[in-house]
């Protein structure tokens, strides 16, 4: 009998973490937060990592020569982090109701860089990203995805790297309308953009003079990049695989240059 093998393409993996929680034999780990690995000794070739992967990057090939043993693994066990997703779920229902909760999100934001900048890893993407566990249970448990491949450009660097600098101009802007507010040259304008392109009303969700206006400004303008990046993943979700969203997640492409430059 032939034994089969995952073998992840370093090159392209994005280090979401997506195949370790699938793995039913635990033969995969994120190595510095830079790309997955499979141990030869635990993985079966069973082919489960190669259908979650968001960035297409598994391959489920014939065991090299000499074959190594097998040796029996486990299932990861789950974890209470494993259940962050219903965080997201409260973030965006508390910001439908009072837009300055849309601050709570700042955690999401910082909590990654920092982990990668001190702990050299992508710890924050692979267990604790609320977001990205929304999608999973969405796309794969409640069978909302296609669970097609995404086109390749989606995980190719020119793609991540060109959204990631979109993403950052796009924050960058934020501040500046926030600043405006501030310096008293802008007044405060209580709508959601949604694509970065669509004004959404939002004044339901704030009392005037409830905080100083730069802070609810920057309230609108943060819940509107959580929003819209929550839309794209949930779009991509349903059309391909139910994390592609993580294969061009500008934090995570973020992130995993962090863990690069660190580990190099
Ligand atoms: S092929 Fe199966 S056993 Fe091997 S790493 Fe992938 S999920 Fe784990
Ligand atoms: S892209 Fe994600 S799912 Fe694919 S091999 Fe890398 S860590 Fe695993």
């Amino acid at each position: 009998m032939i034994k089969r093998i995952a073998m992840v393409d370093e090159r392209r993996c994005v280090s979401c973490g997506a195949c370790v929680k699938e793995c039913p034999k635990g033969a995969l780990s994120v190595k510095n937060g830079i790309h997955a690995f499979a141990d030869p000794e635990l993985c079966v070739g069973c082919g489960k990592c190669a259908k979650i992967c968001p960035a297409d990057c598994i391959r489920i090939l014939d065991r090299p020569e000499p074959v190594p043993s097998v040796k029996a693994g486990t299932k990861r066990p789950r974890r209470w982090y494993d259940y962050l997703w219903i965080w997201t779920i409260i973030y965006f229902a508390l910001g439908f109701f009072n837009i300055v909760f849309a601050w709570l999100g700042m955690i999401d934001f910082m909590v990654p860089i920092l982990i990668a900048l001190f702990g050299g890893d992508k710890w924050f993407c692979n267990n604790l990203c609320g977001r990205g566990q929304l999608l999973t249970v969405l796309g794969e448990k409640k069978k909302l995805s296609r669970n097609r491949p995404a086109p390749g450009w989606i995980s190719s660097k020119a793609f991540r790297y060109g959204f990631l600098i979109f993403f950052l101009t796009m924050f960058g802007n934020m501040l500046f309308q926030t600043w405006l507010v501030f310096s008293g040259a802008a007044s405060l304008r209580q709508a959601v953009k949604l694509f970065w392109t669509f004004r959404v009303p939002w004044s339901f969700a704030y009392t005037p003079g409830l905080v100083p206006d730069w802070i609810a400004q920057y309230s609108f303008g943060f819940y509107s990049i959580m929003l819209t990046s929550t839309l794209i993943g949930l779009i991509v979700m349903a059309l391909y695989r139910p994390r592609t969203w993580c294969s061009f997640c500008p934090m995570g492409t973020m992130t995993q240059l962090i863990c690069r430059l660190k580990h190099r």
